[in-house]
């Protein structure tokens, strides 16, 4: 299966189980735009390249497009569609104003210096401008990107329109009208999420040890805060490998040691291992905060989590999840488990349409109560309808866009 007929798989069982009129169903199979594009570069030695870009606008039902940019060499229209249509659903859940959109560029970040990875986004923005604006597509950083690149892309698309326009993109720095709280928000919002779920299912203190597999903006963030309520990290991972520690890692200084090594590997104290061997690792949390597609049939059934919290989008493949179920390993799905993200997103559009700026401790508090809400509603639905944690919040998803299409 394909990573967006993997996203579709679980749809349309659910869209029976809660009614949804067919014809909606058809609308949201298909997205409403797509951007093709391609635009020259300029690289630091004044050679020339021609760089292949998307977007995908999924579904505007409940309002305009909404979804991060990545930088990746894998990035293609099936990737990116299936990201834009998981946010239609992520922003349904969370019950903000916004429908669902995806973008990357093709490239290897890592083989391109941050002036060129600036000018990449320069170009990226300009051959999207016509099609993307506050009210109508407004994009966000993901795999690969980050607040300075999202400035230069707010930059561009203000020299295409000949003025200022911050709420075209969210992840800003603050300097150029970005939200408090906006870099943490996913891992964040993340924790509110699984904390609630921890309480709900009365889950013992002997499952507050964590295995992370990803160690970037959402990854670590999160093993930073799980470190800082108590919880013990066993284990983490990178692009480069994995490593593992009984006794807990010392998040800190891990954090201090990627920051000069560029890597979690070679970590003093930690035995090295491989991605496999992480996602087998028994603990009371599995946090994948990496790539799509790391759960798959190959390696479900060696998983010893309690819980599965996906910080990732779409980490775990539709056969995987099926697997999940059935061995009774519950998942927090990343339209509800990373959801944070989009939410501070929405938080930095509103500040930016009425010129305000809200301190972290507000963005916080709002934060916290949209994710205590948006949890509760996919706990409910659960329960009504005795359905797994994805399954309801497809399903709370679903209710919402179709009441909006109608
Ligand atoms: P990032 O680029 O900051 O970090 C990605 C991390 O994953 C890096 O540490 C990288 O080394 C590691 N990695 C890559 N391939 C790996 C592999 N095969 N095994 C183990 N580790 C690997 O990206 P990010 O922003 O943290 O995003 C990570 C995931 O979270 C993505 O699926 C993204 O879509 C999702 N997400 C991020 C946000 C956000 O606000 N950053 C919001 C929602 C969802």
């Amino acid at each position: 299966m394909s990573f967006l007929q993997q996203a579709f798989a679980p749809i349309e069982a659910i869209a029976e189980r809660v009614g949804l009129d067919p014809f909606v169903l058809a609308r949201l199979r298909h997205p409403e735009r797509v951007l093709d594009v391609h635009f020259p570069l300029v690289r630091d030695d004044g050679t020339k390249e021609i760089l292949r870009g998307y977007r995908v606008q999924w579904s505007s039902a409940r309002g305009p497009y909404k979804g991060g940019i990545r930088f990746h060499p894998q990035v293609d229209m099936d990737e990116v569609g299936a990201l834009a249509f998981l946010m239609a659903l992520k922003c349904a859940v969370v019950g903000i104003p916004y429908g669902g959109g995806k973008g990357g560029v093709a490239i290897h970040p890592k083989q391109y210096s941050d002036a060129e990875q600036e000018r990449v986004i320069r170009g990226y923005a300009k051959a999207i401008a016509d099609g993307i604006g506050p009210t109508k597509d407004i994009p966000a950083p993901d795999v690969a990107t980050n607040p300075r690149l999202m400035d230069a892309f707010a930059s561009a698309y203000a020299e295409v329109i000949g003025h200022a326009e911050p709420a075209v993109v969210t992840g800003k720095t603050l300097a150029a009208g970005g939200s408090e709280g906006r870099g943490r928000a996913t891992a964040q919002g993340g924790f509110y999420v699984l904390q609630q779920v921890l309480e709900a299912r009365h889950m013992d203190p002997e499952s507050r040890t964590a295995v992370v597999q990803g160690f970037g903006n959402a990854g670590q963030t999160m093993a930073e805060i799980l470190f800082h309520h108590g919880f013990s990290i066993t284990a983490v991972s990178d692009s480069k490998g994995g490593i593992r520690h009984q006794a807990g890692l010392d998040i800190p200084a891990l954090v201090a040691y990627k920051e000069t090594h560029g890597s979690v590997i070679g970590f003093p104290g930690a035995e090295p291992i491989s991605q496999e061997e992480l996602l087998a690792t028994p603990c009371g949390v599995l946090v994948p905060a990496a790539l799509e597609r790391q759960i798959t049939v190959e390696n479900a059934e060696q998983i010893r989590a309690q819980m599965i919290l996906e910080l990732a989008n779409g980490p775990t493949t539709a056969e995987a999840d099926v697997m999940l179920a059935k061995q009774g390993i519950p998942v927090i799905p990343d339209i509800l488990a990373n959801s944070g993200g989009v939410a501070v997103s929405f938080f930095e559009w509103e500040q930016n349409r009425v010129g305000e700026h809200w301190t972290a401790a507000e963005v916080d508090g709002r934060l916290h109560a949209l994710l205590k809400e948006a949890t509760r509603d996919v706990l409910a639905t659960a329960e009504e309808l005795g359905m797994t944690y994805r399954e309801a919040a497809y399903a709370v998803a679903l209710r919402r866009i179709g009441q909006a299409m109608k």
